[in-house]
């Protein structure tokens, strides 16, 4: 597919909203068309777009679904940190039109959330898992929504119901460090991403054309997770 996609941009404004505006400008396939930021009205703003993508806060997702429902515009949503409340909005929305969620874009962490699941397995109930995640003093969000990722993943596959211990620290300008500690009898593993620049989760979206036909596939829910290895 080579035709340009229009995009509206929440959260323009932003360290995440000012990565995605410098990818874009040098893609051809990518047109921002629209890009706004608190205070602007996000149901104007999504009138002329192929696909809003969303890296604000949480508190802004039941506006953004429902201009998305409104205008029948697919979404793609950076942005962590929803109560289960605003999940259940997104979930509603994904009925209708296609979403593409996820707490982490970049390809390394999500490497990480299949290595996190395949330990499981290989590693067996002796092992017990906890999460270390460390970010930049003014993420608003803790524990990060890759951290949570990573706990469901590693509660999905343990299949025990027990809670997942995720410490969260807030220190100067780390950008994200993930790790996941194994430890077992006389033995511990720990798998660990760093991001080294923001551009890593804004790169997928240069590639947004198969983002958009991932979406438009099936009006449905898409965690990348689940796109980069299951489709
Ligand atoms: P940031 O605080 O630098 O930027 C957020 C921007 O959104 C700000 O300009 C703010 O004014 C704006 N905003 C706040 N409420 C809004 C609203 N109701 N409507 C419109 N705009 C609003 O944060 P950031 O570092 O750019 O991160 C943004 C979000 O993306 C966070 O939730 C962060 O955790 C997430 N994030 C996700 C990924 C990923 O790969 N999925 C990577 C990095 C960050």
């Amino acid at each position: 597919m080579n035709s340009t996609t229009r995009v509206l941009l929440i959260g323009a404004a932003g360290r995440m909203g000012k990565t995605v505006v410098a990818l874009a400008r040098n893609d051809r396939q990518i047109d921002i068309v629209a890009q706004c930021d608190l205070g602007d009205s996000i149901e104007l703003a999504m009138e002329n777009c192929d696909v809003a993508i969303d890296f604000s806060h949480a508190d802004a997702i039941t506006e953004v679904c429902r201009a998305a429902l409104h205008h029948g515009r697919s979404l793609v949503i950076g942005t962590t940190g929803h109560s289960q409340e605003q999940r259940r909005t997104v979930e509603e929305a994904a009925r209708s039109v296609a979403i593409v969620f996820a707490s982490n874009f970049s390809v390394g962490v999500n490497v990480l959330f299949w290595l996190t699941r395949k330990a499981v397995e290989l590693l067996g109930s002796d092992f017990d898992a906890e999460i270390i995640e460390t970010h930049h003093k003014m993420k608003k969000d803790a524990p990060s929504g890759t951290a949570k990722t990573l706990a469901e993943t590693l509660k999905a596959a343990q299949k025990t119901g027990h809670e997942i211990a995720i410490q969260s620290i807030r220190e100067g300008d780390v950008v994200g460090e993930h790790t996941v500690i194994f430890s077992g009898p006389g033995e511990r593993l720990e798998l660990t991403h760093r991001a080294a620049n923001r551009e890593i989760f804004a790169e997928p979206q240069s590639r947004l054309d198969r983002m958009s036909v991932i979406a438009s596939a099936i009006c449905a829910l898409h965690e990348m997770r689940f796109s980069l290895f299951q489709m």
